[in-house]
């Protein structure tokens, strides 16, 4: 399984929720990697000298890593949530590849699909202390910037760069940009499967169970 979604989409929580939900093996790209470097693989130790450097592990070799990782006993009795890969439609072409040379099945892509203007609000009210770094939300929690910190009493709220609007919004045409070829290459071959994330976090794993049952 492969999670699709934009920043605030509430990802991460629903991919806890799938994980516990079918007792897949949760797996990001970053694990994979740092978990082929720790067991000194060939390919993790050529891994290493990359990431050690300071550079971007190169394509074939992450593709590498990920073949052994998911050529491993629990993958085929379990199966997998993949976490951050693929990005591309390189990725994409090989992980249908090497999915097929193990015989690992099939392949379903969640997107999860929130509007712009929803992720703008969620994402633009979150609120910081300066002293203690307690995070708010000025729709749940009506905190709101120069306002004393509910928590420590001394800190004062403020809004991080990151999370203002305009921040946001640029964001959001980065991941729009980057995933939109994405999400037509997987519904080009029916593999994806489109949800809308615009609820609570419980409706959204709702619907997400619905669907794929
Ligand atoms: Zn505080």
């Amino acid at each position: 399984m492969i999670l699709l979604g934009p920043p605030g989409a509430g990802k991460g929580t629903q991919a806890s929720s799938l994980v516990a939900e079918y007792g897949l093996v949760h797996l990001s790209t970053g694990d994979i990697l740092r978990d082929a470097v720790a067991n000194g693989t060939e390919l993790g130790r050529q891994a290493r000298a990359y990431m050690d450097a300071g550079d971007l592990v190169p394509d074939e070799l992450v593709i590498g890593v990920i073949r052994e990782r998911l050529a491993r006993e629990d993958i085929g009795e379990q199966g997998v949530l993949l976490d951050g890969f693929p990005r591309t439609i390189a990725q994409a072409e090989a992980l249908g590849q090497v999915m097929a040379d193990l015989e690992l099945g099939e392949l379903v892509v969640v997107n999860i699909e929130v509007a712009d203007e929803v992720l703008i609000r969620r994402l633009s009210g979150r609120r910081m202390c300066d002293s203690c770094e307690a995070i708010f939300h000025l729709d749940r929690d009506g905190v709101d910037v120069g306002d004393a910190c509910p928590k420590c009493a001394s800190g004062k709220i403020y809004q991080r760069s990151d999370d203002q609007a305009e921040a946001i919004a640029e964001r959001l045409r980065t991941y729009h940009e980057k995933t939109a070829p994405l999400i037509d290459y997987y519904k080009h071959r029916g593999l994806l499967l489109e949800v809308d994330g615009s609820g609570t976090p419980e409706d959204v794993h709702r619907v997400v169970l619905a669907r794929l049952s």
